[in-house]
């Protein structure tokens, strides 16, 4: 299926490998977003990353010549906050993770709770903590123990820089899922659909008006294609160049190649 970027109503990019990598923007990316936004079409900024409020994350994409405002950000910090808000509409956290994913989850009515606390815990959520350690583990693992829901932002292994890989969020949910001897109750993060879903929400999009615009086959195209959203895979991060489409299987085939993003109003 072939089809024109100028059919399109939105437009939703990953970060990370497409926008920017580490803290380098990628060539043209700001030029292509301003100009689909002088198209007219609505742009969604949609990240795995759990350690950035959605404030955060306007403040970082403008620092790359990116517009956007914080409605239009679809982070997993936020969207935990979301998920939990929606289906429980309240209850107590311990959290790993870092400031931003606990300001998400106060802002949304869950309160986070100390570590000595643990054990009066709804939820665990766990997310990025690049300071991450054995007592914060101890505190998820009594508050598990103690029946809290296991609430993982997302299962990145790794997160690409330009010195290379480093370990990811998806590190910290294998420890606790180690000692709790379980998997997550709910992953918000790619490549389950939900913060693809709730961004086309707030776009007021169906998925067939929607481009998802990504770098990682198992989280961007996966999430994408599992609800049958166009996906676009752009060369600039995690896959390398060499990808050979037709040998993948169905659900990580992407509907579109570029080698960046740059080439998208190139294709209109
Ligand atoms: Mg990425």
């Amino acid at each position: 299926m072939e089809r024109r970027f100028s059919e399109f109503k939105g437009f939703v990019f990953d970060i990370d490998g497409v926008l920017k990598v580490g803290e380098t923007p990628v060539e043209g990316a700001a030029n292509v977003v301003e100009f689909l936004q002088d198209e007219g079409k609505k742009v969604a900024i949609l990240t795995n990353n759990a350690t950035r409020t959605r404030k955060d994350i306007v403040t970082q994409m403008a620092r790359i010549g990116i517009k956007v405002r914080a409605g239009d950000v679809f982070g997993s910090a936020y969207g935990t906050a979301k998920y939990l808000k929606e289906e429980f509409g309240e209850g107590n956290a311990v959290i790993i993770g870092e400031k931003a994913l606990a300001e998400e989850l106060k802002a949304a009515g869950i309160a986070v709770l100390p570590a000595e606390k643990a054990e009066e815990a709804d939820f665990v959520v766990v997310g990025l903590d690049r300071s991450f350690e054995y007592g914060e583990l101890a505190a998820a693992l009594r508050a598990i123990e103690a029946g809290a829901k296991f609430i993982a932002t997302n299962e990145d292994p790794r997160l690409p820089t330009e010195k290379g890989p480093v370990p990811g969020a998806g590190c910290m949910v294998a420890a606790l899922s180690a000692c709790a001897k379980r998997r997550p109750d709910v992953v918000i993060g790619k490549p389950q659909p939900y913060l693809l879903e709730i961004a086309m929400n707030s776009m007021q999009l169906g998925k067939n008006d929607v481009a998802m615009v990504g770098d990682g086959l198992e989280t961007d195209i996966l999430m994408a294609n599992r609800i049958g959203v166009f996906s676009v895979l752009v060369l600039t991060g995690t896959t390398p160049k060499k990808i050979e489409p037709l040998k993948l299987p169905r659900e990580l085939r992407p509907s579109a190649i570029l080698m960046s993003v740059k080439q998208l109003a190139a294709r209109w």
